[in-house]
């Protein structure tokens, strides 16, 4: 068998195995795994990962930095009907590729970002949906709004009610990155606490902006399914260790 083979073999089975731990995981909550999208994180994968990924049917990838995604889009212009999720913090320069490159900005941090990237896509003419990344744990290393506590929810409404007035930003939802635990139970609370946060701006602004819940990672989307994920972000449970990604994995959750 080739490498070539080797690999698509993996991936196929990885997948398999990852769609029956979201089946299962649904249904332990009584949930339909309907409500649960898969993205595909691909930072730090080559092109021929990708290409493979995208032969086993995977069509929504998440990625980090748009400068990398703009590589890999050029590598994979052959495919059709890819669907690219940015998913890691955004530097206010680098809000144009994203603009005319992405679907979906999962990590909107802040109401200067939210407007500038909301000029760029008027000038284009076109609306991008976007979900707010909240830090719900406290860890000073982690962006998005402060949101652990309750008593931070009040300023965070104030931002929600200036992201909705930027017309081109369509928002959908909420998404956090909890701190890294041994044991995938420690994730929970946060995972609640992001539930509990949608609950609150459902119901002082509006349920309509908060259908989504992106939240859980390789290590815990099973947990993050039973509190409510709407998308899992899932890379090498699926793509196999990120090779050679050691000196910016750094930055990938942190500051
Ligand atoms: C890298 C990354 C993931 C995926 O992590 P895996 O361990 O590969 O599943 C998910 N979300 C964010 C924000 C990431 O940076």
């Amino acid at each position: 068998m080739s490498d070539m083979d080797k690999l698509a073999e993996n991936i196929s089975k990885n997948i398999e195995m990852v769609r029956q731990k979201i089946e299962q995981a649904a249904s332990s909550a009584g949930r339909s795994s309907n409500e649960v999208k898969l993205v595909v994180v691909t930072k730090g994968q080559s092109g021929d990962v990708l290409s493979t990924a995208f032969m086993a049917g995977i069509r929504t990838f998440g990625e980090n930095y748009p400068e990398e995604t703009i590589k890999k889009i050029q590598t994979l212009q052959a495919y059709q009907g890819i669907e690219w999720h940015m998913i890691g913090h955004l530097q206010s320069r680098k809000a144009r590729i994203v603009a005319e490159n992405f679907s979906l900005l999962h990590s909107l941090d802040s109401v200067s970002l939210a407007r500038k990237l909301d000029q760029i896509l008027s000038e284009q003419n076109k609306a991008m949906p976007v979900m707010l990344e909240c830090n719900v744990s406290g860890e000073e290393t982690k962006y998005g709004w402060p949101a652990w506590d309750e008593d931070q929810w009040q300023v965070l409404l104030a931002d929600v009610s200036l992201v909705l007035k930027c017309r081109n930003l369509v928002l959908v939802g909420l998404m956090t990155m909890p701190p890294l635990f041994e044991e995938i139970e420690g994730t929970r609370p946060y995972f609640r606490k992001l539930y509990a946060l949608k609950e609150f701006l459902s119901r002082e602004i509006s349920a309509e902006y908060f259908k989504e819940l992106s939240m859980g990672t390789s290590a815990d989307y099973a947990v993050a399914i039973q509190e409510g994920a709407t998308y899992v972000r899932i890379g090498q449970a699926i793509l196999g260790p990120r090779p050679n990604y050691r000196h910016v994995e750094e930055n990938v959750f942190t500051k």
